[in-house]
This record gives C-alpha cells, structure tokens and sequence, in this order.
C-alpha cells in the first residue's frame, strides 16, 4: 500500500543489469537440473564468456551445488569440451 518514493532513483535497489538475482540455488528449486560434466549447456550458464567459473554470488547456488557444479566444470574442461579461457591473452 504505502509507496516509498518510487520517484527517486536511490532505492534500496541499485538495479543492476547483470543477471537476473535469484537468490534460490537453481538446482535445489529444480530437481530435473542435474550437475554433469557432459552437460555443458547447463554448464555453460555458470560461467563467463571468457569461460571462468561465475561466484556464488552471482549464481545464487548454495554451497554444495556450487561446489559440484566447479568441480564438473573442471572436469568438462579436463575433456575439453569446455575453454580454460576463452580468450589467449595473458
Ligand atoms: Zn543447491
């Protein structure tokens, strides 16, 4: 009911545009989601386009998950399936 001054633009949300911050683990709300090194089309959602493994707190993954998921992204990557780095600067 009561509207804070929607007019300003210093609300408690500073509105960035990065990702869509859920703060839910994708994979816990989601139990058809499976964490697979061979599944780097889920994979690729947690990473960079520069292919580094994204923070949790962007991700929004507890702890295990997050866990798992870098895990099976190293593994993806020990097969090559997925980039060490994208980009071969440095
Ligand atoms: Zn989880």
């Amino acid at each position: 009911m009561m509207e804070t001054q929607n007019g300003d633009k210093q609300s408690k949300y500073p509105q960035r545009k990065f990702f869509h911050r859920k703060k839910f683990c994708r994979f816990c709300s989601d139990s058809n989601i499976r964490i697979d090194y061979k599944n780097t089309a889920i994979l690729n959602n947690f990473v960079t386009e520069r292919g580094k493994i994204m923070p949790r707190r962007i991700t929004g993954n507890c702890a295990s998950h997050q866990r798992e998921l870098a895990l099976a992204i190293k593994r993806a990557r020990m097969i090559a399936t997925m980039p060490f780095l994208a980009s071969d600067s440095k």
